[in-house]
């Protein structure tokens, strides 16, 4: 049975943010002060201090790329779900392990907001002929959307002379599908212009990527509905961009969920673990960790007897399952 990784190549919400300017001189101030006295005085200790001492907000960044996530079932073609900025640096990333060699790509979207197909233009493997790009989603203008942003007067490269063959597949939610070496099944998620969610299975491991959906949990039959979706997944990654305060006041309608709504989903799942996705742009690293902490924290205090673990991805994180 082969393993089955997750990369998180852009994480962030709505659109591509960085760590803000003054943050890094806030960090080094944190880092240092806590470093008076300790004997730093060889690189192994120093790197030891960070890792183990400096809480991930000072030593790192959630990042800024937006969404893009790779689920990788150890074969050769590749997987993704969702062109966000972040397929940028996956391109990249392709370009830089397999030199010359043709690849396959196969990509799910969500929906076509500008924030998760931001990267295609960017995405480097499309460039290259002998390369295949398989993009599969549930719109009707899932293909216009590509097209649309590729050329003039967006950009100085039209679609067609892109060097890779590239073809849209369009996909009926609630049917499953044997593609890219897993059974799919796609769902249609609450959002402006409709998104979806996507199961993803195989070797008795399930993943689902549900992204830019706003949950209504007072609607029992939707909640009902959306559990079964997640039922005993492996891992959940779920539009968590509000915090609960947020999203019940002043982002109520959005489109987007809060981390509590997370939890309850996933516990009603009985999913083992959920990882918050998609972050809201205007949160710095301390905010998305106080989050993180909020929410296993009432994931704790909610727990029965199931236990949900509780991550908020980042920008190169890996999980494994
Ligand atoms: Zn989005
Ligand atoms: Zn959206």
């Amino acid at each position: 049975m082969s393993l089955l990784r997750v990369r998180f190549w852009g994480t962030r919400g709505s659109i591509p943010v960085t760590i803000a300017p003054d943050a890094i001189k806030r960090r080094l101030v944190a880092a240092l002060t806590r470093a008076v006295g300790r004997g730093l005085d060889t690189p192994e200790r120093i790197e030891a201090f960070v890792e183990q001492e400096l809480d991930f907000s000072v030593r790192q960044t959630f990042g800024g790329n937006s969404s893009c996530v790779q689920l990788d079932h150890g074969g050769d073609e590749y997987v993704l779900c969702d062109l966000g900025s972040g397929a940028r640096a996956f391109g990249n990333h392709v370009l830089a392990t397999r030199g010359g060699r043709p690849g396959t790509f196969h990509v799910f979207m969500s929906h076509t907001h500008w924030d998760h197909i931001n990267g295609f233009p960017f995405f480097m493997p499309a460039y290259i002929p002998g390369n295949t790009i398989t993009i599969y989603g549930c719109h009707a203008w899932l293909e216009e959307a590509f097209r649309r942003q590729h050329g003039a007067p967006s950009f100085p490269v039209e679609f067609a002379q892109l060097g890779a063959s590239v073809r849209f597949i369009r996909l009926e939610a609630d049917r499953p599908y044997d593609l890219a070496g897993f059974r799919v099944t796609a769902k249609r998620q609450h959002h402006s212009g409709d998104s979806y969610g996507y199961r993803f299975q195989r070797d008795g491991r399930t993943v689902v990527y549900s992204t830019d959906s706003e949950h209504k949990l007072d609607d029992p039959a939707e909640a009902t509905a959306f559990a079964e979706f997640f039922r005993d997944a492996d891992l959940v990654i779920f539009d968590a961009q509000y915090s609960l305060a947020d999203a019940v006041s002043i982002k109520a309608d959005w489109g987007h969920s809060s981390n509590v709504v997370g939890v309850e989903l996933c516990q009603l799942a009985r999913a083992r673990h959920l990882c918050m996705f998609h972050h809201e742009p205007t949160y710095d690293d301390e905010k998305i960790a106080a989050v993180l902490a909020e929410t296993r924290r009432f994931e704790e205090i909610t727990r029965g007897d199931h236990t949900v673990q509780v991550s908020a991805a980042w920008d190169g994180m890996e999980i494994e399952l």
